[in-house]
């Protein structure tokens, strides 16, 4: 301690307690002299100091706790403990001081409470981030960056929950830790447990895809690539729908560490995930995944999407998408000059092409909202040029009853 001031107001010196003292003995002047200064006797000055540096880092500690910063406060709370115990060596009453430790005691109980507080926020904060960017990643590529995340969520639990329970915090907040923590396993644990979810997943992918390859190439004219991909498609739905034979989805089992569709035991209770359908069922985090906004599809799904291609097969092979409407183009259009005639008759194509191509996709003929959003032409081009949208369908080569 060096930043002792001699106590006379116009004196410059500095030192330690100890070099203060033998200044303000050694010095002849009257106002170097304990009792003009109002001391008792150096020992009282002593105390003075002591107690005076302890209510200012008390105040330090106070400002501290208030930006958050709690260690920051702890250390200077034990520092203003340490000045208290020094002036208490030096006066004989003692109760001022006994109280201000008292207070300085409790204080630093409350700052260390709130630190264990934040830190288990903090932990708490960390597993679901973790969680999050695990569920991210859950049947995607990345399933071992998704183990990890959810090992990572699983050890923050439990440092949090070590904290919780090693402290006074109240008992809702630590069963809430639990249930996440229980959580966090569980979704470990589905993860080694979902091979059959993956291959249901790259197959879906997969399925999709040709089908798109297949939508496109017919939209641009190439049957031959549009009936390849739409077999490579339909293969992949009828996997799929083998695949699927594995999961059920009616029949609720009543134990909780079950899941009601891919019949997968867990160590934990799996309660927090849920799919809505014809029943309601607990179901595992992968097979949370079968949910309407999850990346699998149910059979259902897969039955339709496999019928469409099944009928886009048969349309290819039947050439039953419309060609035979061009010989009497040139008729219809005699009076125009032939290049008009040339270009219309090239439009005109392109729109029943077109048409063909989204009648296809959706399965039945298309709205005019569906005709405005999925052609070039939009609706209106096809009301002055066939009169609705079922006209232009029998114009494309199908019959009125197939359209009706
Ligand atoms: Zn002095
Ligand atoms: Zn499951």
């Amino acid at each position: 301690m060096t930043d002792v001031h001699c106590p006379v107001q116009t004196c410059p010196f500095e030192g330690t307690m100890a070099e203060v003292a033998t200044h303000v003995d050694e010095r002849d002047d009257e106002k170097h002299d304990w009792g003009v200064l109002g001391f008792q006797d150096i020992d009282e000055f002593r105390h003075d100091v002591h107690f005076e540096k302890g209510r200012n880092f008390q105040e330090r500690a106070r400002k501290a706790r208030g930006n958050g910063e709690f260690p920051e406060a702890i250390q200077r709370l034990e520092e203003a403990l340490w000045q208290y115990q020094r002036a208490q060596l030096y006066t004989d009453s003692t109760s001022s001081i006994a109280d201000h430790r008292s207070e300085v005691l409790d204080t630093i109980a409350e700052v260390e409470a709130a630190e264990q507080v934040q830190a288990i926020d903090e932990l708490v904060d960390r597993a679901e981030n973790a969680i999050d960017s695990g569920d991210d990643k859950h049947l995607g590529v990345a399933s071992n960056s998704a183990a990890r995340e959810y090992e990572d969520a699983a050890d923050a639990l439990e440092d949090a929950l070590e904290l919780a329970m090693s402290r006074d915090i109240p008992s809702a907040r630590v069963q809430e830790i639990k249930r996440r923590l229980r959580r966090a396993r569980v979704c470990r644990q589905s993860l080694e447990l979902s091979e059959a979810h993956r291959s249901i997943r790259e197959l879906t992918v997969d399925a999709r895809d040709h089908a798109t390859a297949g939508d496109k190439a017919f939209h641009d004219g190439e049957y031959e690539v549009a009936l390849d991909e739409y077999q490579e498609a339909k293969d992949r739905y009828e996997s799929l729908g083998v695949g699927l034979e594995e999961f059920s989805f009616n029949e609720p089992t009543s134990d909780p560490t079950e899941c009601d569709v891919c019949h997968q035991q867990f160590d934990e209770e799996i309660s927090s995930w849920r799919i809505e359908g014809e029943v309601d069922l607990v179901v595992c985090p992968s097979c949370a995944r079968f949910d309407s906004r999850g990346n699998l599809p149910r059979p259902r799904e897969v039955a339709t999407e496999h019928r469409s291609l099944v009928e886009n097969i048969e349309d290819i092979q039947n050439r039953n998408f419309g060609l035979g409407w061009t010989s009497d183009e040139s008729t219809d259009s005699s009076t125009s000059n032939e290049a008009v005639a040339e270009s219309t008759g090239r439009d005109k194509r392109e729109m029943l092409m077109q048409l063909v191509g989204v009648y296809q996709r959706l399965g039945e003929p298309p709205t005019a909202k569906e005709l405005d959003e999925q052609t070039d032409f939009g609706y209106p081009a096809y009301q002055h040029e066939f009169g609705n949208v079922e006209e232009a369908l029998v114009a494309a080569g199908f019959d009125h009853k197939e359209v009706d």
